[in-house]
């Protein structure tokens, strides 16, 4: 097995507890937004790995596939820049 495997095999496992799948971009495809404080309690490890979170700036679920920078969407990210 390649090394650069392992780490993605973790995730699938870790998904996989959670009850969910990797999408083709390796982003978990959680149904509910997570906010940056669950995803640390969940595992702080794969936190910038969920599909679907909520922003730190507007509290607004995101999809972070569609726009958004770490747990900030696409709007408060561009509000930021201003
Ligand atoms: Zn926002």
């Amino acid at each position: 097995m390649l090394p650069q495997t392992m780490p993605m095999l973790d995730l699938i496992n870790f998904a996989r507890q959670q009850g969910l799948e990797i999408s083709p971009d390796h982003l978990i495809e959680n149904p509910v937004a997570v906010s940056i404080d669950e995803a640390r309690i969940l595992k702080a490890k794969w936190a910038l790995r969920w599909k679907l979170r909520k922003c730190r700036g507007c509290e607004n679920a995101f999809n972070i596939s569609e726009g958004g920078l770490y747990y900030l969407c696409h709007e408060c990210v561009e509000e930021a820049k201003q």
